[in-house]
C-alpha cells in the first residue's frame, strides 16, 4: 500500500505509518479479505463501498490534521476511514445512515480498540451538532451540493473535504472557513456512492 500511496505523491510519513498500522483486512467483508490491500475500492453491503486506499490517503491528507482536531466523518461505511483518522487526531465522530453498517462498524472499531472514534447512526447531511464545532469534516459520499449544516458546524479555520457533483461522479472539493468567509478549492474527479438525506440526494432521485 505504501507504493500505491507514495507513487501518487503523498509523502507524509505519519500518514504512511498509519496505513501500515491499521488492519484494512478487518474492515472488508470476509469473502474479499484476500483483496483487502488491492489498489481499488471493494463492495460492502447494500451498495456501499470501502474506498480505495489511495483515495482514503488523499482525502485524509487534504484535511491537514495536526493531531488536536475534533473530526466529523459523514458515511462511516466499514469504519476504515474513521480508523485512519483516529490515529491522526484527538476525536472522531462518524455518522452512517445505514443501521446495519453503523452497528457493525461500531462493534469492530470497539473490538480493535479505536477508542477515540464515536459511531452514530442517522442522516449525516445534518451533521452531528453534539460534537460541533469541528476543525475538520470529511464526507465520503457524493453530494449534489454542500449541506448547509456542515458549514455551520465547521470551526473557524476548519476544513471540509467533500465530493460534489452527480450521483455517480463527483469532484473533490475542499472548503475552508476563515474570517467568517468560506473559500473553496477544486481537486480531482472521484466516484462515491450518493449522499442520501435531507441536504443530499432524495431517495427517489
Ligand atoms: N468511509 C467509508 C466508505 C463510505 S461509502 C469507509 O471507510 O468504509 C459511503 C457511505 O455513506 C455508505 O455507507 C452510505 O450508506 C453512507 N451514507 C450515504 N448517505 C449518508 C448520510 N446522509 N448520512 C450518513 N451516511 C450516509
Amino acid at each position: 500500500m505504501r507504493d500505491q500511496i507514495e507513487r501518487r505523491k503523498i509523502r507524509d510519513l505519519r500518514l504512511l505509518e498509519v496505513f501500515r498500522r491499521v488492519p484494512r483486512h478487518w474492515f472488508v467483508p470476509p469473502a474479499l479479505r484476500d483483496r483487502a490491500y488491492d489498489d481499488g475500492p471493494l463492495p460492502l453491503d447494500e451498495g456501499s463501498t470501502i474506498s480505495q486506499p489511495y483515495i482514503v490517503a488523499a482525502m485524509t491528507f487534504m484535511l491537514q490534521l495536526e493531531g488536536s482536531e475534533t473530526v466529523l466523518e459523514v458515511g462511516t461505511g466499514s469504519g476504515y476511514q474513521a480508523a485512519i483518522l483516529s490515529q491522526l487526531t484527538r476525536t472522531v465522530h462518524t455518522i452512517e445512515r445505514n443501521p446495519r453498517l453503523a452497528q457493525r462498524a461500531a462493534r469492530l472499531l470497539a473490538a480493535l480498540r479505536f477508542d477515540n472514534v464515536f459511531v452514530h447512526q442517522g442522516d449525516g447531511t445534518l451533521g452531528w451538532p453534539d460534537g460541533a464545532p469541528y476543525q475538520a469534516i470529511l464526507v465520503t459520499a457524493g453530494a449534489p451540493k454542500i449541506p448547509k449544516p456542515l458549514i455551520d458546524q465547521l470551526d473557524e479555520n476548519g476544513r471540509l473535504v467533500i465530493p460534489v457533483g452527480g450521483p455517480r461522479e463527483q469532484n473533490l472539493e475542499r472548503w475552508r472557513k476563515s474570517g467568517g468567509r468560506i473559500y473553496r478549492e477544486h481537486f480531482f474527479p472521484v466516484a462515491f456512492v450518493p449522499l442520501l438525506g435531507e441536504f443530499g440526494w432524495k431517495e427517489e432521485e
